[in-house]
């Protein structure tokens, strides 16, 4: 008995190895549009698996700090400003490659330059109200999911 608990225990930790997990923002451009559904067929459609959500309204400094990294570029403030103007969706997505396989479902930063039925091609309004966030990197959805969840928010 104990040992079929042990393999199943060390089965299940391999299998969450194999599956990774992004951050998922669907921003206020898209909240305000009622576009959540939308957006949340979408990701399940294409095998992603939402592990945490919540909805909440970011603070000027929970935006700067989230995105400290453009807080040099011309475009910092608006940035800042726009993504505290209404509700925000946080997500964790969960599967095999996710990080990479969710930047492809979004599309290009610039909607005009995104490819057919992307994230971004189909419900982006501009270059700053471009409906979601996903991160770039293993290493920054990591941070970025410290940064919204705690581990029993997680499943
Ligand atoms: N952004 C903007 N103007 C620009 C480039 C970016 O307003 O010229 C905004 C846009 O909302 C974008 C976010 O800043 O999603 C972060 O920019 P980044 O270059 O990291 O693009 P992403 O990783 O979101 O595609
Ligand atoms: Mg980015």
């Amino acid at each position: 008995m104990t040992s079929i608990c042990l393999l199943n225990g060390n089965s299940f930790k391999l299998w969450r190895n194999f599956m990774d997990l992004t951050l998922s923002i669907i921003k206020p451009d898209a909240v305000k549009r009622s576009l959540i559904g939308s957006i949340n067929s979408l990701i399940e459609k294409n095998n992603m698996k939402i592990v945490g959500q919540k909805m909440l309204k970011l603070s000027i400094e929970d935006a700067q700090n989230f995105y400290s990294v453009h807080k040099d570029r011309a475009f910092f403030d608006d940035l800042c400003n726009y993504m505290t103007s209404g509700p925000i969706v946080v997500q964790v997505l969960q599967g095999k490659s996710v990080v990479t396989k969710y930047r492809e479902l979004m599309g290009s930063t610039n909607p005009e330059n995104a490819e057919e039925n992307t994230i971004r091609k189909l419900y982006g309004v501009s270059v700053e109200e471009n409906s979601v966030h996903g991160s770039d990197s293993k290493e920054n959805a990591k941070i970025e999911i410290d940064f919204f969840f705690s581990k029993r928010e997680i499943f």
